[in-house]
């Protein structure tokens, strides 16, 4: 039985520094990987030279872009993509496995860490806006607040405190995009 804890931590330490959408990419694949291995369906019952292997994949992945840009390599399909990193692969068993469990809540996780946005401006003055989501100082502190404390600046402050929102705001800029995330 592996800890599922370690795995997760590994991964992450692994591929940090990657947006969400090509660590998605790269376990994604090292699941498929796995069941073209014919490991087992969860990941908690990988012996630990599968782990290990699956952890290489992985690596390897990360290391990739060097023969294909990441899109080169997200429009590969999966035998390529595993012979482009592992060599020749025997014995292929069609078909795509869904994350497992943990892998699933690994990218969970990262999705949560990486829900940061530094393009926002505020509609009244135009200026930079902070993205608090993930540093809340409590509950009820504001999710996003306007970089400019001057009242006269932007017309948005309240005169004692700089323009706010909550994720339930129903002023929150449409252009923000926040409901594509
Ligand atoms: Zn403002």
């Amino acid at each position: 039985m592996q800890d599922a804890e370690f795995i997760r931590d590994t991964v992450k330490e692994m591929l940090s520094g990657l947006d969400t959408k090509t660590m998605q990419k790269i376990i994604g694949s090292a699941n498929q990987y796995a069941t073209i291995k014919k490991f087992p369906k969860m990941i908690q019952d990988y012996s630990d030279a599968q782990l290990d292997t699956w952890f290489k994949y992985i690596e390897k992945l990360h290391d990739m872009p060097i023969d294909y840009t990441q899109e080169e390599f997200a429009n590969l399909d999966i035998i390529k993509k595993v012979e482009s990193v592992m060599g020749e692969v025997e014995d292929i068993t069609p078909g795509v496995k869904p994350a497992s469990a943990i892998t699933e809540s690994v990218i969970n996780n990262m999705e949560q860490q990486n829900k940061y946005r530094d393009d926002l401006k505020c509609p009244w003055c135009n200026e930079m806006v902070y993205d608090n989501r993930n540093n809340k100082k409590s509950e009820k502190s504001p999710d996003f607040v306007c970089s400019t404390n001057d009242a006269i600046k932007c017309s948005g402050h309240s005169g004692k405190w700089r323009k706010s929102w909550w994720l339930d705001n129903s002023d929150l800029p449409k252009e923000w995009n926040l409901d594509s995330e």
